[in-house]
């Protein structure tokens, strides 16, 4: 069964009464090299095991059982139950979860189903939950190798930049906490049945096992992030006065102290230099 080809999604659909949901954010893969690329690039290999988020009809999920040991995939349309059923019945290494991921006790399924075997999360995610899934990945400290994801090439241009420069937002940050992102290749909206009005990117993150901070030291840092993001065009006394209940001066003079410009606006440091000021708080 060939799932990129149009002729034979459109017989799935007709024969099943499956129509996209634009409010999903379903924009299924139709270009053959992409799924085997996410797959081999993304760590799929014997005596890996993969979480997929969003299978659509299955076609990622294919090219990750061809490769995996097992694939435990989440989806939220129920519409999708008897499509996949067929796409995946030639694989019984797979599982699909019908649920919304950000509901989901990730590290119970991967403990639950995995039994403490290496772990890649693979996903085309839809772009309204992007951030979110990912932040949730990160939070939630999966015991995973890598996580490798197709987002729009904005936020793989945001989420991968270098921190401190102006391409960066409070998401390099956390993703460059948590992980060392790349970007792997990029993707054209022409890959995508219906074509979405943006282009693509596939982006890896390598998990950080090790915990940098305690967690409260690291609270902080977020929420100095954060709270410099949202005023990134003003200097970063100001909302972190507002938001620390600190006054301008002394936030100036614990900058000053660190080395770091009394003038600084959030995108100009480093992660380090957050965990610098997260500590002498
Ligand atoms: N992996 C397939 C592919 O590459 O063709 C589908 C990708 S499509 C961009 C995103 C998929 O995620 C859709 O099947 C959609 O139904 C599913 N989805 C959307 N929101 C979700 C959520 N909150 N939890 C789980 N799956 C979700």
């Amino acid at each position: 069964m060939e799932l990129t080809n149009i002729g034979t999604i459109k017989d799935l659909f007709a024969r099943h009464g499956f129509s996209f949901s634009k409010t999903l954010g379903q924009n299924f893969l139709i270009n053959p090299t992409v799924c085997p690329n996410i797959a081999e690039r993304g760590g799929c290999e014997a005596g890996v095991c993969a979480l997929e988020i969003g299978t659509g009809v299955g076609v990622l999920t294919r090219e990750l059982a061809k490769r995996c040991d097992k694939v435990v995939a989440i989806e939220i349309d129920e519409r999708l139950k008897p499509i996949l059923a067929e796409t995946l019945s030639e694989f019984d290494n797979t599982e699909v979860i019908f649920a919304d991921v950000m509901e989901v006790d990730l590290a119970a399924v991967i403990a639950e189903k995995f039994g403490g075997k290496e772990t890649v999360v693979c996903a085309n995610l839809p772009y309204y939950i992007t951030s979110p899934v990912i932040m949730k990945v990160l939070e939630s400290r999966l015991d995973i190798k890598a996580m490798t994801v197709m987002v729009q090439r904005e936020a793989a241009e945001r989420i991968c930049a270098k921190c401190g420069t102006r391409e960066c937002g409070a998401i390099t940050y956390a993703v460059n906490y948590y992980s060392a992102p790349q970007t792997l290749f990029r993707v054209n909206r022409g890959s995508f049945m219906p074509a979405p009005n943006v282009d693509s990117a596939v982006i890896r993150l390598d998990i950080k096992n090790e915990r940098a901070l305690p967690e409260d030291e690291e609270k902080m840092v977020f929420r100095i992030i954060r709270a410099g993001f949202s005023q990134r065009r003003k200097q970063l006394v100001n909302p972190l006065s507002a938001e620390l209940g600190v006054s301008k001066t002394e936030i100036a003079e614990l900058l000053t102290n660190l080395d770091l410009k009394s003038t600084a606006r959030a995108e100009e440091l480093s992660l380090n230099d957050y965990i610098e000021i997260a500590k002498s708080m």
